[in-house]
């Protein structure tokens, strides 16, 4: 595992909270102090976002390629 913040190695401890103990990863370069469990959390929202993107995206495309043959039809019909 690699900090966010500053690339360094991860290292994992063991912290009491107030929920009992739980499993952090701390950095051993800038201390920074994460929740592995955040993490995941994070990385599957930023994966259902890109997802999202990725569908909106899609749609833009498909209301690109459709609007043209749309305006084509009708004038069409308006010629004939
Ligand atoms: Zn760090």
């Amino acid at each position: 595992m690699q900090c966010q913040r500053c690339h360094g190695m991860m290292v994992t401890e063991g912290v009491w909270t107030q929920q009992g103990k739980v499993v952090m990863a701390r950095c051993s370069s800038c201390g920074n102090l994460v929740d592995p469990l955040v993490m995941a959390n994070r990385a599957r929202s930023q994966a259902s976002l890109a997802l999202m993107l990725e569908r909106e995206a899609q749609e833009e495309k498909l209301q690109e390629s459709g609007t043209p043959v749309r305006q084509e039809v009708s004038a069409r019909r308006r010629a004939a």
